[in-house]
């Protein structure tokens, strides 16, 4: 029989899931709503409904599934087994021992790690960081997280809580960011940030096809900033160059101190592709010290939105839970 993973990815507004084999293929994939905000009890259900129905599906493809791969965002003890919180899902998640329930439940080992690192770790296996002992790859989306890793290690720190990127402080008296810190480069570059840029230049009188191409202020996003750049918007160009650049500044520094050979760079944002890609890169370039710059290649994510469920899946084989 083939072998496979019950990979799940949860997220803010899905939960995906899917069975991943142990060469990284996908064999199959689910999606429904997570239903974020209805409660501990009710999200955790839901979570158990979407491996029951995966598990089926095993039965249905004759795999035999050897273990569950959790993704699961917010504060988390990745190797401890304990996700501290989840705000994305609910104010009131707190300190779950989300795969000791999962195993418990379904009687197979379940491995579990926050959304990102799980992405870092698909793509270091299955997808652009092929080969790559030392890595860091960040996801721009609503926030800018990331997964590193360190001669070939997953790095986590001492509170397993390494790794926050998005919280570098790039500009003194910057805007608020949602760590409570101010001038992080997330308050500027999470798509949040990005939009309030466009809405503060527009507010004070800037000439754009932003608003128009919107329809109304409220309407702006980050998909919107990129199409009127790619249509020549100056105000658009500009608010673009300016992500990069950002981003690049505070990645310059920790690529400084990684030594990193490869910066991949995913999520929702990136699909901006080498406008935001090819400005980080060259800030990188500028800015980081002449070894580590030579070093250091920037490119795109390969694996796209299955990028979360291979890492997850990947989990149990990394951490020796199966053969
Ligand atoms: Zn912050």
């Amino acid at each position: 029989m083939r072998e496979c993973i019950v990979a799940v990815d949860v997220g803010g507004t899905n939960i995906a899931t899917g069975l991943v084999d142990l060469n990284g293929n996908v064999l199959h994939r689910g999606k429904r709503p997570t239903c974020a905000g209805t409660g501990v009890a009710n999200i955790l259900k839901r979570i158990i409904d979407a491996i029951s129905e995966e598990l089926e599906e095993a039965e249905n493809q004759a795999l035999e599934p050897k273990g569950i791969g959790l993704g699961i965002p917010g504060l988390q003890d990745s190797l401890g087994g304990i996700s501290f919180s989840a705000p994305n899902l609910d104010p009131r998640w707190q300190d779950i021992k989300v795969p000791a329930r999962i195993e418990e439940h379904f009687g197979l080992p379940a491995e579990m790690d926050n959304d990102v690192r799980c992405h870092a770790l698909g793509e270091k296996l299955f997808g652009a960081g092929r080969g790559v002992d030392n890595m860091i790859l960040i996801t721009l989306g609503t926030g800018i997280g990331s997964g590193i890793f360190i001669d070939g290690e997953m790095f986590y720190g001492a509170g397993s809580c390494g790794g926050e990127v998005g919280h570098v402080t790039i500009a003194e008296d910057g805007p608020l960011c949602s760590c409570g810190n101010y001038g992080c480069v997330e308050a500027f570059c999470g798509a949040p940030g990005i939009t309030r840029r466009a809405k503060e230049a527009i507010g004070a009188g800037r000439e754009s096809r932003i608003l128009e191409m919107a329809g109304e202020m409220e309407k702006i996003n980050p998909r919107i900033i990129y199409e009127a750049a790619v249509a020549g918007d100056p105000l658009a160009q500009e608010i673009m160059d300016d992500t990069g650049k950002y981003i690049g500044i505070a990645m310059a520094g920790v690529v400084n101190i990684i030594n990193p050979e490869l910066l991949v760079v995913g999520g929702g944002v990136a699909q901006a592709g080498e406008m935001l890609i090819g400005r980080i890169r060259d800030e990188i370039k500028k800015r980081a010290m002449i070894k580590q710059a030579a070093l250091v290649k920037v490119v795109a994510a390969q694996l796209g939105e299955d990028a979360g469920l291979i890492g997850a899946a990947m989990l149990l084989p990394t951490r020796k839970r199966i053969d």
